[in-house]
């Protein structure tokens, strides 16, 4: 999928800020520090727009990002809207890092009641892209989630990070375990520093979206 453009748009603190446009919505999850900002930047080839950080749970609010969809800016010359991109457009949203509070128990808790909510009653969520990091084992919280996402029969796909630290012979063993790990899903490995995975999460995105148009 080309990206004619992305930007910020809103981070929720809460229910009544969720978008009403009605945009079909991808969402991505994963705890603190999987490579989630890196990914978002990588697909949408934009050096910095989600923040990549190093200071894990930092964030707690659920943030939006307009992707190829028709921004109306004021007509200069002709006096009429013109838009940056045509079409309606979807959104990415980043949901916050789980698994950085180890006091914690549930997932709830753990995580914010926020974004258990949100997956739960999202009508517009077309795909949920659950990060892993490649190098480990899934743990409990992630399989938690995978398990969640399975039972509430969520269309959603995995992506293993950080690729390009492993040999492909690692590579390939690892993907194996995670896939073992959280059977009934695809898994995809992906490197941000490199791009590799970018056109398969890419198209995974458009048969989701195009489910939905
Ligand atoms: P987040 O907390 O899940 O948003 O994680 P970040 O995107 O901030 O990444 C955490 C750390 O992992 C940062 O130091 C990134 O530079 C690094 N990182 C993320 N993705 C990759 C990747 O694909 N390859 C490598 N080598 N490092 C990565």
């Amino acid at each position: 999928m080309k990206v004619t453009s992305a930007e910020f748009v809103k981070s929720a603190f809460e229910r009544s800020h969720w978008p009403r446009d009605s945009r079909p919505e991808i969402a991505f999850l994963g705890r603190s520090n999987v490579g989630k900002s890196s990914l978002l930047n990588s697909l949408l080839q934009r050096k910095a727009l989600a923040r990549t950080s190093n200071t894990p749970g930092r964030t707690q609010s659920i943030n939006y990002f307009l992707v190829n969809g028709a921004i109306p800016t004021s007509g200069a010359r002709t006096g009429h809207p013109q838009t940056k991109s045509s079409g309606p457009g979807f959104y990415f949203v980043d949901l916050p890092g789980y698994g950085f509070a180890k006091v914690s128990k549930t997932m709830r808790a753990d995580w914010g009641k926020m974004a258990e909510e949100y997956l739960s009653d999202r009508d517009e969520l077309a795909l949920c892209i659950q990060l892993v990091d490649s190098r480990h084992k899934p743990s409990q919280l992630d399989l938690q989630l995978h398990e969640w996402l399975l039972f509430n029969e969520k269309d959603h796909i995995v992506v293993a990070t950080k690729s390009d630290k492993l040999s492909s012979n690692e590579l390939s063993k690892q993907v194996r375990l995670i896939q073992n790990d959280m059977p009934g899903s695809r898994v995809i490995s992906y490197s941000s520093e490199t791009g590799k995975g970018r056109d398969a999460v890419w198209s995974e995105i458009a048969e989701a979206l195009s489910k939905r148009s």
